[in-house]
């Protein structure tokens, strides 16, 4: 089945009892036993709810994986694959990527022995330099955030199989709709399911998902075991939410190459970070890689005092964090998104105080341009 009708249909039949054409919010916390360890596999619903895993089913087809695994938030998917490494096992991560993963990193799982070490992952070289005996993971966003970097998945996937040491991708930016990290070869992938899967701002979740028995094993008993799990209502919604997947990312890129396009001919904007330009650096490894660019655009302004007068002035863009819903939204990252690193840090990675990203939503594309414009002029 294509990626349009399996994000409607996949995980999900009619409600047996009722024929309900839509999957039941089964909001219990318990299932009642007919005698003692007589039960219908249904035991207690941090461990078993059928809305959860419907919602699990439906994402794993989607990104071609045997098993998704569910949870309460992008953070806790990503926090419960580090809680499968051993005291002094070592992951190599991007260096540009959502900021809190970073805080996760490095003020969470550091303190139970973990080493990180971050390294620009669009740079081959310098993540086959970074690897040691030690190394049990290769943590790459792609493209980056907030820079909007796109690292080699099937290079990647290579250089990690031949050492054995797992490949895991957060593919919240492109969803399985433009970018398939297990088909390039990757072990896992990670998801923010706030973003683009639900696509409408209205919950937090998140998912892993992969097709390696042992990773399977280990991260099902690690769900349960540490409980980090989604309810059932919110797995509801972003099964209702991911229905409109293949019509919404179209939509999303093609309003996001339009403003990217836009933003280039503008006097006061310094660059476009988009690797849908053919000027972006990785323009043709992008197009090689995934089957779109998707729907976030990072530019640069001179400084903090134009990125705090543009922010301030846009109507249709929303100062807020998040990203990935229908409605447009513009963060500043040095103060929002990524304020968890430190300036420093920030600054070797190569992002400065007028950076702004903006996540372009489904709205006219002429009403966004109008925003933008009216935003810049001085
Ligand atoms: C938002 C985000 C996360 C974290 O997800 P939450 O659902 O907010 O916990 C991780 N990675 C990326 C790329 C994100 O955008």
């Amino acid at each position: 089945m294509g990626i349009a009708t399996d994000s409607i249909h996949a995980g999900q039949q009619p409600d047996p009892t009722t024929g309900a054409i839509m999957t039941p919010i089964y909001q219990t916390s318990t299932y009642v036993q007919e005698e003692l360890g007589v039960h219908k596999g249904y035991e207690y619903a941090r461990t078993h709810n059928l809305t959860r895993a419907a919602w699990e089913q439906c994402v794993a087809k989607l990104e071609g994986a045997t098993t998704g695994i569910a949870f309460g938030s992008g953070l806790a998917a990503i926090g419960t694959l580090i809680q499968a490494l051993e005291p002094g096992d070592h992951v190599v991560s991007s260096n540009d990527m959502y900021g809190g993963t970073y805080r996760l990193y490095e003020r969470v799982y550091r303190r139970y022995g973990i080493e990180f070490e971050y390294v620009d992952t669009s740079d081959l070289d310098a993540v086959r330099a970074a690897i040691r005996p030690t190394t049990r993971l290769l943590y790459v966003e792609t493209p980056s955030n907030p820079l909007m970097k796109v690292s080699d998945l099937a290079a990647l996937a290579e250089m990690a199989r031949a050492r054995g040491i797992a490949l895991a991708v957060d593919n919240t930016f492109l969803t399985p709709f433009f970018q398939r990290p297990l088909e390039l070869g990757a072990h896992l992938v990670v998801h923010s399911v706030t973003k683009y899967l639900n696509g409408h701002s209205d919950m937090v979740g998140g998912m892993l998902l992969t097709s390696e028995p042992a990773w399977i094993e280990k991260l099902r008993f690690l769900q349960n075991a540490a409980g980090a799990v989604p309810g059932p209502m919110d797995c509801w919604l972003a099964l209702r939410g991911v229905k409109t997947l293949a019509v919404r990312m179209p939509r999303h890129e093609a309003n996001a190459m339009l403003v990217a396009q836009h933003l280039v001919r503008h006097p006061r904007v310094e660059r476009v970070l988009y690797p849908g330009l053919p000027e972006h650096p990785a323009h043709a490894l992008s197009t090689r890689q995934t089957s779109g660019f998707g729907g976030m655009v990072s530019f640069l302004l001179r400084d903090l005092e134009e990125a705090r007068q543009v922010a301030g002035r846009t109507r249709l863009f929303a100062l807020a964090e998040s990203l990935g819903g229908v409605e447009s939204l513009l963060c500043h990252p040095a103060s929002m998104t990524h304020a968890s690193v430190p300036r420093a840090e920030r600054e070797r990675m190569g992002f400065t105080d007028g950076l702004l990203r903006l996540s372009v939503g489904i709205e006219d594309v002429e009403d966004l341009l109008q925003d933008l414009d009216h935003a810049l002029a001085v």
